[in-house]
């Protein structure tokens, strides 16, 4: 009698490939380097989409736009040590945002790295991603390999959304396993993220004291829009008759135009609104933490939200309701019946007053033909043409250009609109972009400022090299804020705010292979940008403003603290 035939055997790298494809993960965003090049290809050759980036941030915040698009985990993937730090920061502004995204990182030997014994790119990982990320993990024995993801699967998705980090020794890849055992352990995750109703007492309870209420306002946030709740929000719209304010990456989810929207009159609605409805938003800084000056002294909260934790993070919270958007709203529609809700007619006439009082103050602006143009008149270019291409995805951030943007630019679909988030930040919305088209197909227009192109600029050589269809549009006022700040001192050096005016970006897009464009007027924008999303592959809008438009840190200067004494 010979031997037995060797076993067939896997290895860590195959492995890992096998359980991402198991749990259906498509694309993954990252850098590849020691040690994971081998499993970046081998994940590729199975039919994984590896979008290969410049820089581990944008990577993690391609993936966290797809997290938040797609209700499912964005993944990316970097190397270790340098890599791995350069990731974390897009892993917690996706924590912070609520969006779904794992990051995997190669590591290095973990006896070495433990002893302290001078390790290539030597760090535990692990302990430094734990205050970055909603969960941590290291996978050290490769028949853990389909436990890791689906925990890491089933974690980013569970309650609120975040992002979870999965580390990968070295050691881990070279490990073996016979096939069929490996087969019979490769178990994808199911029932993730279930539908979670509310307790019917609490709906009944919100919706008591909705139907109280002269006042009722409803606050829209992005969690709604994660949750993928517009027919259940809109239906509660239309039964009601409620005015409602959509927050930023809110809006769409019923059209911007929508005549209950108070985006024209948020000011009074929040000063006088009596029961405030709010569907999966913070009471955070966006909205003055739901006390203080700007709101109603007597107001009351019903705050619906999947995390208990949040209820009175800021302030008392008369009732609170927890479970799924989705659910939830399906459960307060299905309510109305027994508890019809609506708006005193004073208080929607009072609202409309103050509308169309201060659309008149901004009427002109954005159709002006000044020359060098300003964030209106540019702005409002790009809005005509999206309101003949609707179904184009918008990423968007800077200062002006991010506060102008959302204000003037109007969203008739749920979820197309991505941009700076929670933590405000500057740099996402050419990841964004990316992640944006390679999860939908679709084309995508990403509105920055010049400063906030800068942090993930060469990106632009990533979309470019994967075709894809975005159309990138820089608007250039030379700086951060704007371009007309000057040394205070006698250095003779350009202001910390001030950027090159004069640049060319749009040559950053030809560079790799863009179609260029360079905008002096409110018609080339509207002229090129329609060109441009009729391409089906990338390019590179440059909107030349004048300098002197835009305000110190846009419409949150007053976050900004100021010097008390000595000159400025
Ligand atoms: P915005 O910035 O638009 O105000 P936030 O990110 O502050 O929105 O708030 C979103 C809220 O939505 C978070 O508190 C989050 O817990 C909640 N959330 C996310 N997904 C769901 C869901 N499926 N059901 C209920 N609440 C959700
Ligand atoms: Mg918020």
């Amino acid at each position: 009698q010979t031997a037995a035939e060797p076993e067939q055997l896997t290895d860590g790298m195959h492995y890992l490939a096998e359980a991402l494809l198991a749990n259906g993960v498509k694309h993954m965003y990252g850098v590849v380097g020691i040690p994971v090049t081998d499993f970046a290809r081998i994940a590729q050759a199975r039919g994984i989409r590896f979008v290969g980036m410049r820089h581990e941030a944008d990577a993690g915040n391609a993936a966290a736009a797809e997290g938040f698009l797609t209700q499912f985990p964005g993944f990316y993937l970097t190397v270790s040590a340098p890599g791995f730090l350069n990731g974390l920061a897009s892993l917690k502004e996706a924590t912070e945002n609520g969006w779904p995204c794992v990051m995997l990182a190669g590591s290095s030997v973990r006896h070495t790295v433990d002893l302290q014994e001078g390790e290539y790119e030597g760090l535990d990982q692990r302990a430094y991603a734990v205050p970055f990320a909603k969960d941590a993990f290291r996978i050290d024995k490769i028949e853990d390999i389909p436990l890791g993801v689906e925990r890491a699967i089933r974690i980013a998705l569970a309650g609120r959304p975040g992002g979870v980090y999965v580390d990968l020794p070295d050691d881990l890849m070279g490990q073996t396993l016979p096939i069929g055992q490996a087969k019979a352990l490769l178990v994808p995750a199911t029932h993730l993220a279930p539908a979670m109703p509310a307790a019917q007492a609490s709906i009944d309870e919100a919706l008591e004291l909705l139907a109280s209420a002269k006042n009722p306002w409803v606050l829209i946030g992005k969690g709604a829009a994660y949750a993928q709740a517009e027919d259940e929000v809109r239906a509660f719209i239309d039964a009601t008759g409620l005015p409602y304010q959509p927050m930023s990456m809110a809006k769409g989810l019923i059209p911007d135009d929508d005549p209950h929207c108070t985006a024209s009159c948020r000011g009074l609605a929040m000063r006088t609104a009596d029961v405030v409805l709010v569907i999966g938003a913070r009471l955070n800084w966006m909205l003055n933490y739901g006390k203080g000056k700007h709101w109603n002294p007597d107001v009351k909260f019903i705050q619906i939200d999947i995390d208990e934790e949040e209820i009175g993070s800021a302030r008392p919270i008369a009732c609170p309701v927890i479970g799924d958007i989705k659910t939830v709203m399906a459960q307060m529609n299905a309510g109305l019946a027994k508890h019809p809700v609506h708006a005193s007619q004073a208080w929607l006439d009072q609202l409309a007053a103050d509308t169309a009082k201060n659309n008149a103050r901004f009427a002109g602006k954005e159709t002006a033909d000044t020359v060098p143009m300003d964030h209106f008149n540019a702005l409002g270019a790009v809005n005509r043409v999206l309101a003949k291409n609707p179904d184009v995805y918008l990423t968007n951030d800077g200062a002006n250009t991010l506060d102008d943007c959302r204000d003037i630019v109007q969203m008739k679909l749920p979820r197309h609109r991505l941009d700076c988030g929670t933590w405000g930040v500057m740099g996402v919305a050419t990841p964004y972009a990316i992640g944006a088209a390679v999860a939908t197909g679709k084309h995508v227009l990403s509105i920055s400022g010049d400063s906030a192109y800068g942090f993930a600029g060469m990106e632009v050589e990533t979309a470019c090299r994967f075709h894809l269809p975005i159309t990138f549009m820089v608007l250039n006022n030379g700086g951060i804020y704007r371009g007309d700040f000057e040394d205070l001192g006698t250095s003779g050096d350009p202001s910390p705010l001030t950027l090159d005016a004069t640049a060319h970006y749009e040559k950053l897009g030809e560079a790799f292979g863009a179609k260029g464009y360079y905008a002096t007027t409110p018609a080339d924008v509207e002229s090129m940008l329609t060109e441009a999303l009729a391409l089906d592959g990338p390019s590179f809008i440059h909107v030349q403003l004048s300098i002197h438009s835009g305000k110190e840190s846009g419409h949150i200067g007053d976050l900004n603290p100021k010097p008390l004494f000595g000159p400025l």
